[in-house]
């Protein structure tokens, strides 16, 4: 870090707090007894606090994947600096370049730079300068930028608010200052900055190889669902990370919940032909890849058919995402019709998948 850039108020903040943390809990643990209502209370604040970051400033504000009504808004806005990661506009503008100049030296939170400067390192540096054509909706927004205007008085506010209502009702101000906002700020800001780091490190990469971005389950359940990142950067419009139904989300889930009491409406996703395609062109790719080194003269012929049944695959699959697209906008009596041609091609799709994943094993399991 060159000489000027040290950003000094966040700086003593953090390893402030964390010398806290370590100085405070241990003698609170031994010396005091934690009640469970206290525990209790830290994990429903530490989740509102990681919701508003992971629904709020990170899938309505950065990447705009749903649309939220204004109370919505004003909620995440306020709630949102309990977890002192700064104003939703700096913080959607670093996203966004993060987003847009991965790995890169131009990447705020650059992997490139090793796991501890991604994972909270580049914090310690002052701020980037807002470039209002990167957050021009948000720069419009009066709400959003009177958050930004008091942010440090709106963390203070909130965090104490917080601390002092919990120790009212558990009886114990020491122990909420400890637990509620000690402890729950120090996991919060944990499991996001574990996003930067560990999910651009440790984990699979099925979607795209372009970026460092991976899927790891275990991140993925400790950030609710963000840890499907290698997904989320091959589509970050998409309002889901894990995007199989089984896959750990609960962000998704709270954003679905609440478009069914009209608190959020829009709610983008990407079609499943066009992300089922994206899976195969990758995989074909590795499997290219893959009979260069085993010797291309010796595989040609399953060089020509993977070729042959990726491009077939991949026009099927896009063929039937337009007439997804045309069902949707057809009447009930309308449907029947498109309904048997997408279940023609549906079961054309899936004879031939078989085919192609058997050639893709084969070559891919090769030593
Ligand atoms: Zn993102
Ligand atoms: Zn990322």
């Amino acid at each position: 870090m060159k000489r000027g850039e040290f950003n000094w108020t966040t700086g003593i903040f953090i390893i402030g707090y964390h010398l806290l943390v370590f100085a405070l809990f241990p003698l609170y643990v031994i010396f005091w007894e934690v009640s469970l209502g206290l525990i209790i209370t830290t994990i429903v604040a530490g989740s509102i606090a990681n919701f508003t970051i992971t629904a709020g400033y990170h899938r309505y504000f950065a990447h705009r994947t749903y649309e939220l009504n204004k109370i919505g808004e004003r909620i995440v806005l306020m709630l949102g600096a309990l977890s002192v990661q700064g104003s939703v506009l700096q913080w959607a503008h670093d996203h966004r370049i993060h987003h847009r100049y991965v790995d890169t030296e131009k990447d705020p939170y650059s992997i490139k730079k090793g796991f501890w400067y991604a994972h909270m390192g580049w914090l310690f540096k002052k701020n980037k300068i807002i470039d209002n054509t990167v957050v021009p909706d948000l720069v419009n927004n009066k709400a959003v930028m009177l958050q930004h205007k008091y942010y440090g008085w709106l963390v203070l506010v909130v965090n104490l608010l917080l601390v002092l209502v919990t120790g009212a009702i558990v009886q114990d101000f020491f122990g909420a200052f400890v637990m509620v906002f000690l402890i729950r700020l120090f996991c919060t800001h944990h499991l996001t900055w574990f996003i930067n780091s560990w999910a651009h490190m440790f984990g699979s990469k099925p979607y795209s190889e372009e970026h460092s971005a991976v899927n790891n389950e275990l991140v993925a359940v400790f950030t609710f669902g963000e840890g499907y990142h290698n997904y989320h950067h091959t589509f970050p419009s998409d309002y889901r990370n894990g995007v199989r139904w089984y896959q750990y989300d609960p962000t998704k889930v709270l954003i679905w919940c609440l478009s069914k009491v009209g608190i959020t409406k829009n709610l983008k996703k990407v079609e499943f032909p066009l992300i089922k395609r994206k899976l195969i062109l990758e995989d074909e790719r590795r499997v290219l890849e893959k009979i260069k080194i085993l010797g291309q003269q010796k595989w040609k012929k399953v060089e020509v058919r993977v070729k042959k049944i990726t491009e077939s695959l991949s026009n099927k699959l896009l063929e039937k995402y337009k007439l997804v697209l045309v069902y949707k906008t057809k009447k009930a009596e309308e449907r029947k019709e498109i309904k048997n041609k997408l279940k023609k091609l549906g079961h054309s799709i899936k004879m031939e998948y078989k085919i192609w994943s058997k050639i893709c094993n084969k070559v891919l399991t090769k030593t």
